[in-house]
């Protein structure tokens, strides 16, 4: 029996010798369990009940019982990155899904997202557990320990279940526009054998050959050469920790000029001679892929840069071809489903986090101004490491936008960007509560228009329906 004062916001589900239900109280959600159960902390009732909160614990206690709230691995085909910084939107994910073929990342963030936001990879992967179980999501979920530039790190994601390790080798990636290239290819131990093993050589891809010029492989060797010797280190500390598997990706969208061709055959050949098994690679394409806007640049030139990344991870895995900063890319999506077919993985954070200001705008006017004032005085900070070109001069004045346009601001590509950045500072400060009870309040509404707006995110990715 449900204890008074509460009630139940999802439907009993039978685990163990027990039965759990979320229920919802004046201080917020709790899973009910109607018999205590080994693992699970909370408040016993003298009906023999108990309360617990949404917890890590009561997360790993739920996952040992219900195997489909155990983050999994990805299965063959597409998969989608749902990141969501505040911890209240995989019910809103998993509803988008519906009549999609694609699987799903419901705990995703980054140590920079962590940093800012004083979350913890414990913390986001409870949200993600509870989140799919109040959606009755049964066909399974990953969760992805983002941005990893730490071999530490990953271990800790990897003790607390995370199954997907994206490793940021980019502190090992160096810019070969202002370096002398000679003169670092002397630092490199490998570069005779590299030379050796590769240079001259043709390599069958897509059916086309790709050849290593001198100068060709001696920039690959020189910007990646550390940054692969990085990556295989933290393979192999996760080989040791997780003997049966898990899914690595490496991103190094993140660097100052696109991937060549080239660079990604040398990264790939150089995984493969340490034997790093690759879920995932996330090249910096060519064109301007800012967070939370469409993507601006040359479709064409998009095309045949992901056609050639496709050809070799096919050739050389096959693994998907990751793309970040994913939100709003609108432009990109059916180009990526054309030319990589399944292998794709597309990587989203701050549009749900938009999502959730556009639903405060709505119904909390007053806060959402707020909110928007503390982002303008945070964006000049706040900026560092993000890569927008947003000018919060050219938004229109909120002192003169009525209550009734306030819901449009945040699709302003200006506001956009300001509001995305500034996630850190708005959940750190004393408008973070405030927030999540006005999303609490009109949780269905938010739940609703995240699924259509990751809906269509994935239709046009061609996974869904349009209906
Ligand atoms: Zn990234």
């Amino acid at each position: 029996m449900i204890p008074p004062g509460y009630t139940a916001c999802g439907p009993p589900v039978v685990a163990g010798e027990a039965t759990v239900t979320l229920v919802r109280g004046a201080e917020g959600k709790f899973l009910w369990i109607s018999r205590p159960l080994a693992g699970f902390e909370g408040k016993g009732f003298p009906t023999g009940g108990m309360l617990c909160p949404f917890s890590f614990a009561n997360a790993r206690a739920l996952g040992a019982l219900l195997a489909w709230l155990l983050p999994r691995r990805l299965p063959a085909g597409p998969s989608f990155g749902f990141g969501d910084r505040l911890g209240l939107a995989t019910p809103g994910h998993a509803r988008a899904l519906n009549g999609s073929r694609v699987f799903p990342i419901f705990a995703q963030q980054s140590v920079r997202e962590n940093a800012r936001t004083g979350r913890t990879f414990a913390d986001v992967l409870a949200s993600a557990v509870f989140g799919a179980l109040a959606a009755g999501h049964e066909e399974g979920f990953g969760a992805d320990a983002d941005h990893l530039k730490g071999v530490d790190d990953a271990l800790h994601a990897a003790d607390l279940g995370y199954t997907f390790f994206t490793c940021d080798p980019s502190d090992h990636v160096v810019p070969v526009e202002n370096t002398d290239v000679q003169a670092r290819l002397r630092g490199l131990p490998y570069w005779k054998t590299w030379r050796k093993e590769y240079l001259g050589r043709a390599f069958s891809v897509g059916g086309r050959k790709l050849r290593f010029t001198e100068d060709g492989l001696a920039r690959a060797a020189v910007k990646y050469g550390e940054a692969v010797a990085f990556a295989a280190q933290m393979y192999r500390a996760l080989r040791t920790r997780l003997p049966h598997g898990f899914d690595f990706e490496l991103s190094v969208d993140e660097t100052e000029t696109p991937t060549t061709p080239i660079e990604h055959l040398f990264i790939a050949l150089e995984l493969r001679q340490h034997d790093v098994v690759l879920a995932s690679l996330a090249p910096c394409f060519p064109g301007e892929m800012e967070k939370a806007v469409d993507y601006r640049g040359d479709l064409e030139a998009f095309r045949d840069a992901l056609r050639a990344h496709v050809a070799i991870a096919q050739a050389m895995g096959p693994y998907r071809i990751s793309l970040h900063s994913g939100s709003d890319k609108f432009r990109l999506y059916p180009i990526l489903a054309e030319e990589a077919g399944d292998l794709w993985h597309v990587k989203t954070a701050g549009t749900s986090y938009l999502v959730a200001l556009e639903i405060v705008a709505r119904f909390a006017p007053a806060l959402f101004r707020d909110i928007v004032r503390l982002a303008l005085s945070r964006f000049a900070t706040d900026r560092a490491s993000y890569h927008v070109s947003a000018d919060p001069r050219r938004m229109p004045d909120l002192e003169r936008v009525p209550d009734r346009e306030l819901p449009a601001l945040p699709a302003d590509c200006d506001a956009r960007q300001v509001l995305h950045v500034t996630f850190g500072s708005v959940l750190r400060s004393e408008l973070a509560a405030d927030l999540r009870a006005a999303l609490l309040e009109h949780e269905e509404e938010y739940h609703q228009a995240l699924a259509a707006h990751l809906g269509r995110h994935l239709a046009l990715l061609g996974v869904k329906d349009d209906g």
